[in-house]
């Protein structure tokens, strides 16, 4: 049983019926709609399919909205693209016609960037495969020399070395997706490029007006994005670390290190984290993984990440199946030879927990990893008992038993929590219990004999978690004394 969970972007490649099928049944636990390709039409047609799939497979598959943010670009050229020689000049220039870039100069539709670059600055476009020092700046027009040259494409983007190029990360057309995200049922909203907190508070206000139910997901991407982590993490309901731009950013040797610090940060705050970005680049076009790559997806897991994301290796590569298996694969090999570095459960000896859901879920927890219990569940309304236990070191599968639909899909993305389509049959003290523990038997996760703990609130209504209850699987008494509570109509 694998843990870690896998986000995997749809697209062309994943357009076919039987192959969309079987890469949801390869095992993808939520997928990614890509906002910065397609129209709003396309999304909703992908995201009708996916539910009818899950359907059909008996899962749930969540479902990842990622904003296109305010990537800043190049504008296009006469000749759809333009040959970059190293040594020679190139300027970039805002107030020049869009299409009308040629070896010499572009235009650039983002207006601040002669105030926010100076001489001497290294632009990076194309994600980084060409390179260029700014040399003057004046009025509209930034002057540079080609560093790395190559050939340029329409529309590649810009970013500047350290950061520094800040446009609000939510554009009009961001504000309209939000709309399209919610219209759709999204469960998770990405935020692409924020700078601070309130781009999160406002992306959620959003949501709220619009009325969704989405968790907001911020991606680290941007120099500024890691002044403010904490700040950002705690707007937030999850973050990805978004290798592709914060690498760019703030140069690739700094990334192995950065990569560890978001996911202990989002992990120690109670939140979500994605690891995304070349996870398998190379099967894109080949039927199987480097060895880097296996051993980078493998590395994630053990840094601690809730999941791995694929980005063109699903949407636009040739072996989208391969990509979910050989990703499946590596991660449950990660994860049994695991070098995880131990999050021990009183990671915060002097935290005072001022929620009774969270002392519930700490002392579950807890008290599974002494009692080496075969499963915890979790009789949960909002999910958050069972994302509070998976943020400790256990390692016991935890299985969020929930009516809510919502919540199943909001708790794919949660490493080690499975969620699990339950209603209980009446609401007295121990029928739910019962009932719960005979769905897993029945799935053939418990055995008699086993030891399960199970976390349940009085009342139904999210937060309301205030029990912890140990049972060995056979020893659950059949009936129990009706102590009045009338029954669930
Ligand atoms: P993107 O974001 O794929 O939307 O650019 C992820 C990243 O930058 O790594
Ligand atoms: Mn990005």
């Amino acid at each position: 049983m694998r843990s870690t969970k896998i986000v995997a972007t749809l697209g062309p490649s994943t357009d076919d019926e039987a192959k969309l099928r079987r890469t949801l049944g390869a095992g993808v636990d939520v997928v990614r709609l890509n906002f910065s390709h397609g129209r709003a039409d396309d999304h909703r047609i992908r995201a009708e399919a996916v539910r009818r799939h899950a359907d059909a497979l008996g899962r749930d598959i969540g479902v990842l909205c990622d904003l296109q943010g305010p990537k800043i670009r190049v504008e296009s050229f006469v000749a759809g693209h333009a040959e970059l020689i190293e040594g020679a000049s190139f300027a970039l220039d805002t107030e020049m016609a869009p299409d009308a870039g040629t070896a010499r100069v572009v235009g650039c539709a983002y207006q601040a960037l002669p105030q926010d670059v100076r001489v001497g600055d290294t632009l990076l476009l194309n994600d980084g495969a060409i390179v260029l020092r700014v040399q003057a700046v004046a009025g509209s027009r930034v002057d540079t020399e080609v560093v790395v040259g190559g050939i340029l494409g329409d529309r590649k983007g810009i970013n500047r070395q350290g950061g520094g190029l800040s446009a609000a990360a939510l554009t009009d057309k961001d504000r309209a997706d939000i709309l399209h995200a919610v219209a759709l049922g999204a469960d998770f909203i990405a935020v692409s490029f924020p700078r601070e907190a309130e781009d999160m508070l406002e992306a959620r206000r959003l949501v709220m007006q619009a009325g969704g139910r989405a968790q907001l997901i911020a991606k680290i991407e941007r120099a500024e994005a890691l002044q403010n982590l904490e700040a950002i993490i705690e707007a937030s309901d999850g973050v990805m670390v978004a290798r592709g731009d914060l690498g760019v950013e703030i140069g690739d040797a700094e990334l192995p290190g950065w990569q560890k610090r978001i996911i202990w940060a989002a992990r120690e705050r109670n939140r979500m984290v994605i690891t995304a970005t070349q996870m398998m680049e190379s099967m894109i076009s080949s039927p199987i993984p480097t060895r880097a790559e296996v051993l980078d997806v493998a590395n994630a897991v053990m840094d601690g990440t809730d999941a791995v994301m694929l980005s063109a290796e699903t949407a636009t590569g040739r072996f989208p199946v391969k990509v979910i298996e050989a990703v499946a694969r590596v991660c449950i090999g990660a994860e049994a030879s695991l070098y995880l570095r131990p999050e021990p459960i009183q990671r915060r000896p002097d935290v005072h927990f001022q929620r009774t859901d969270e002392a519930i879920a700490m002392a579950t927890a807890w008290t599974a990893n002494q009692m080496h219990a075969k499963a915890i569940i979790a009789l949960t309304e909002s999910g958050a008992t069972a994302l509070l236990m998976s943020r400790t070191d256990t390692r016991i599968p935890i299985y969020a038993l929930t009516q809510h639909e919502g919540t199943r899909r909001r708790m794919s993305l949660c490493r080690g929590v499975y969620p699990i389509a339950f209603v209980p049959s009446r609401l007295d003290t121990l029928a739910p219990v019962r009932e719960a523990v005979s769905c897993l038997e029945e799935r053939g996760a418990v055995a008699v004999g086993d030891r399960v703990l199970i976390t349940k609130g009085d009342f139904t209504g999210p937060g309301g978690t205030n029990a912890m209850k140990i049972v060995s699987v056979g020893e659950v008494p059949a009936e129990f004394p009706n102590v009045g509570t009338p029954p669930l109509s």
